[in-house]
């Protein structure tokens, strides 16, 4: 292991010669493991070996991620369908079962396999980019029952970097503050509502929360996490919190560094952002859903289908590590409307009204008129605006900027938008 300076929270790298490589060898690196695990699958996994038959294709065929779109997405609906005929992986695993040390069970019901040496790099990727150091103490509140995260991948991942875990689960507020004090924890796991939580109960308690506890460094996931959420925790405990992404099949996804900067992709993961309808991957810059590749011999999922959307980007990170970047989670697929050949999101119209605190309310509705596409954003206000045309024209550079598509802002007298109304309402008729 490389010496580390252990105070330094914000420099290093778990695996720098990984997460530096340049963009050529990083191309070339995804590639050959692409190829092995595609082979691999192919040999060892019936379901993939299925998938592969039923459109054709030889391992020989996929050499390179590009040829990735060429292999039908797997979407969690039909790995549940998979697994209830062909129970408890439906063919999915790269192993044989008795070589399987866990079964893992997620709502869906979805089961996923636990192998025994655990070496998936990418939370631990995340946790050391947020700060956790070797010689932490670090509390896991995540849940330990039924599904992989807090046992499989925290657990395992604190361990990779050299961290003494307590696993103390959800729930217990009051314990987890005692312990929090007693066992001077400066590393947190868990959800950021439950780091809320745990503020809230430990004031309750007649805590100050900078001085009787040791939070320094939080690593959190599972939710979404709102910057005014988090700089309201990072204040009271006066410590740095990062958000990571990914799900219980395929893994961890994206994970925020220092620079607070979208989320690098693990280096042992494929990401691609694709068209939800057509599956055909996205360049940067264009919204689409997440669709993953892991390396994992235990569970060789190959195109999986998060159902998430994002955005990628791969303009370099002051952080110095070279992998791209998931910009955001912005919502589900299913929620999504396409509107002049791009996807958009609820989510999307949110970060349009909080950049306009005139607005009361807002809802888009999508027509067509002459075979075109015509996105216009119903808008409320809380008062009569003073110049109503200078704040039209803000807020359609803000739609332009946060959809990437021209919209209209039209104002609506008080009551026009009807109470639980959809966000987003497509008007259009295909005949
Ligand atoms: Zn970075």
């Amino acid at each position: 292991m490389p010496k580390q300076d252990p105070t330094d929270r914000t420099s290093g790298y778990l695996k720098k010669n990984l997460e530096t490589m340049p963009h050529q060898k990083r191309v070339e690196y995804l590639n050959q493991k692409l190829r092995g695990i595609v082979q691999y699958a192919y040999k060892n996994s019936v379901a993939f070996r299925n998938k592969l038959d039923s459109v054709s294709l030889k391992p020989k065929d996929i050499q390179t991620v590009q040829d990735l779109e060429k292999i039908p997405i797997t979407k969690k609906a039909d790995l549940i369908e998979l697994q209830k005929k062909n129970p408890p992986f439906g063919g999915f695993e790269g192993v044989p079962i008795t070589e399987i040390r866990r079964i893992f069970i997620s709502p869906g019901p979805i089961y996923e396999p636990g192998e025994n040496d655990y070496n998936d790099l990418g939370w631990a990727q995340g946790m050391y980019a947020a700060g956790f150091r070797a010689g932490d103490i670090a509390i896991n509140t995540f849940s330990y029952h039924m599904v992989p995260f807090a046992l499989q991948m925290v657990d395992n991942s604190l361990h990779m970097i050299g961290c003494i875990t307590i696993p103390t689960g959800v729930g217990n507020t009051e314990q987890q503050v005692n312990i929090l004090k007693n066992l001077k924890v400066n590393a947190f796991c868990g959800t950021p509502s439950f780091l809320l939580s745990i503020a809230e109960k430990a004031e309750e308690m007649g805590l100050d929360l900078r001085k009787d506890l040791c939070l320094r460094v939080g690593f959190v996931a599972a939710e979404m996490l709102p910057e005014s959420l988090r700089s309201k925790l990072e204040e009271k405990f006066g410590m740095t919190i990062r958000q990571s992404y990914g799900t219980a099949d395929v893994r961890c996804l994206g994970y925020e560094c220092i620079r607070k900067n979208g989320m690098h992709i693990p280096d042992d993961k494929i990401v691609e952002i694709v068209d939800p309808e057509t599956g055909k991957p996205l360049g940067p810059g264009r919204m689409g859903e997440v669709v993953a590749t892991t390396f994992n011999k235990v569970y060789p999922l190959i195109r999986f289908g998060t159902g998430d959307l994002s955005i990628l980007t791969e303009t370099p990170c002051p952080c110095g590590r070279t992998s791209p970047r998931l910009i955001k989670i912005m919502g589900r697929v299913d929620q999504a409307t396409k509107v002049k050949g791009l996807f958009i999101h609820p989510g999307q119209v949110d970060e349009v009204v909080l950049k306009h605190p005139q607005i009361e309310k807002c809802q888009v509705v999508v027509t067509r008129r002459a075979e075109k596409d015509e996105m216009t954003f119903r808008i409320e206000l809380k008062e009569e605006a003073p110049q109503p045309e200078k704040l039209k024209e803000e807020i359609e550079k803000s739609i332009r900027d946060v959809t990437k598509i021209r919209g209209e802002a039209r104002f609506v007298p008080k009551g026009t938008i009807r109470e639980g109304a959809k966000k987003i309402e497509d008007q259009r008729t295909w005949e």
